[in-house]
């Protein structure tokens, strides 16, 4: 929401499809849309996928900020239905839902525990295969598909500015893509719509015979039934620019008569170990579900903001401690603030939401929370206030100070009533003026992990890490 009597902070996102920063203005300022690719659910996401899935849950709550909560609809599919989830569930030898339904559950916790809101639809491909049928049969009365062997694909020469987004020559076009110069192909450009399936692989009756969809149809379908044909931001890694995005736009302008399919096209950078991409197929990937255990959820996310996000991004240890740290500052600057925000609470500074509304700029947002923390630090309660807001618009700040104190990792659960015990006779050593005996309890209080401060209120204790 805008300051009294300001001018309203404006929300400046970069457009890959135009190369630049635009100022947003939404189709439907009562129902802005926006639809982020998300995961293929065959195995647990990895950090990589989890900083896309920050960024575009910062997209997400930066939009509910200016527009209000229940006037942003955000989509992010389940691509539930894929060649790597069919060769698991084959190795398994489980149907496919035996293996997407359990690793999506687990991604929505691993997304929640890096402190994203729920997308407001997470459909799953699976249950639109009607929308992509129907679709598929548009792009085909239409001219713009053929059948082939029981296969359906798009021919990209009956689309005039086919690699618009990426601004790719064919070239490299037909490089990145790696696609299969399948016979049966009127172009090595085209790509598949929908694919035969094996008696053995899942498959569904369509008008070409029983089968499948390919992957790029499964969004463009999706996107079209939940958030209609035009819609304001789409958004995935940068990975999926081409081909996966200019596919997208293929299938959809075309099946829609030239509609544009989204107004802006938003792009993650990537999240690297050591300078390179961290995938699955390299190996170099860390599960969320694994980080959280060792770390909390908040110290992971905010590793994630301090970089800005269509840069790449070094995942480091360091990096998280880092974060960690100034989390357990920040956290015992809200834990001594003597004011609490009145009910309608305090509000965001401005500076702050300027930054954050300038496409995302995270290092810059969280650099006026170092200023507020430091002013919070010689007493001042508004600013103590203020930084909190901010910490919670970014998806910070969901615990309390003291839960926040006694976070442990997985398998180090320390005692709490032990060290309540530990506290109490401490205490009793110093008030018989046994100093040796209280250094003593302190430092067994900190070889299990628990570092304890004396304050006016008495003693407190938290988790040293
Ligand atoms: P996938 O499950 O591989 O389809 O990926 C899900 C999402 O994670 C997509 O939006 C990808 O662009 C994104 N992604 C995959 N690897 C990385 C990475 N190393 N850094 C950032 N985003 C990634
Ligand atoms: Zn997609």
């Amino acid at each position: 929401m805008c300051g009294d009597g300001m001018k309203p902070v404006e929300i400046l996102f970069y457009n890959t499809a135009s190369r630049e920063k635009e100022v947003f203005a939404p189709i439907d300022p009562a129902n802005v849309r926006m639809y982020a690719c998300g995961p293929t659910v065959y195995d647990f996401a990895h950090i990589g996928n989890g900083r896309t899935a920050v960024t575009f849950d910062l997209v997400f709550r930066l939009l509910r900020h200016h527009f209000g909560d229940d006037h942003v609809t955000y989509v992010r599919n389940f691509t539930d239905v894929e060649d790597k989830i069919i060769a698991r569930a084959k190795e398994r030898n489980l149907p496919i839902a035996e293996v997407t339904e359990p690793v999506a559950k687990v991604y929505q916790e691993d997304m929640y525990a890096l402190g994203n809101i729920a997308p407001t639809v997470e459909p799953r491909a699976t249950a639109h295969i009607g929308d992509m049928v129907a679709m598929i049969e548009q792009l085909i009365v239409k001219g713009h598909a053929y059948e082939a062997e029981e296969h359906v694909l798009f021919s990209v020469q009956t689309m005039d500015d086919y690699g618009d987004l990426s601004r790719r020559s064919v070239d490299e076009m037909l490089a990145g893509a790696r696609v299969d110069v399948a016979p049966y192909k009127k172009d090595p450009m085209d790509f598949v719509l929908w694919k035969p399936s094996t008696d053995d692989q899942p498959g569904w009756d369509s008008p070409w015979g029983r089968g499948r969809p390919g992957w790029h149809i499964e969004c463009s379908a999706m996107s079209a039934h939940h958030l209609g044909i035009t819609f304001d931001i789409h958004g995935g890694g940068i990975d999926l620019a081409f081909p996966h995005h200019e596919n997208e736009i293929a299938q959809s302008k075309c099946a829609h008569d030239g509609a544009e399919m989204a107004r802006i096209w938003m792009h993650g950078g990537y999240l690297q170990v050591d300078g390179q991409k961290m995938s699955k197929s390299l190996g170099n990937f860390l599960t969320v579900h694994d980080l959280i255990q060792k770390w909390p959820g908040e110290a992971l996310r905010l590793h994630l903001l301090m970089t800005h996000y269509r840069q790449p991004l070094n995942w480091t240890e360091a990096g998280v401690r880092e974060a960690k740290t100034v989390l357990d500052r920040w956290y015992r600057l809200l834990g001594d603030r003597q004011d609490v925000g009145g009910a309608a609470g305090p509000r965001v500074p401005e500076a702050f939401v300027a930054a954050f509304s300038d496409d995302l700029n995270t290092p810059q947002a969280l650099a006026v929370m170092h200023e507020l923390a430091h002013q919070a630090s010689k007493g001042d309660g508004a600013a103590a206030a203020q930084l909190e807001a901010a910490g919670r618009l970014l998806g910070l700040f969901a615990m309390t100070p003291a839960e926040w104190a006694r976070w442990q990792p997985s398998g180090a659960e320390i005692d709490e009533t032990a060290v309540e015990a530990l506290i109490e006779a401490r205490a009793n050593a110093r008030s018989q003026k046994n100093f040796k005996e209280a250094d003593r309890i302190r430092d067994e209080l900190k070889s299990m992990g628990v570092a304890i401060e004396d304050g006016p209120d008495g003693t407190t204790w938290r988790t040293d890490t």
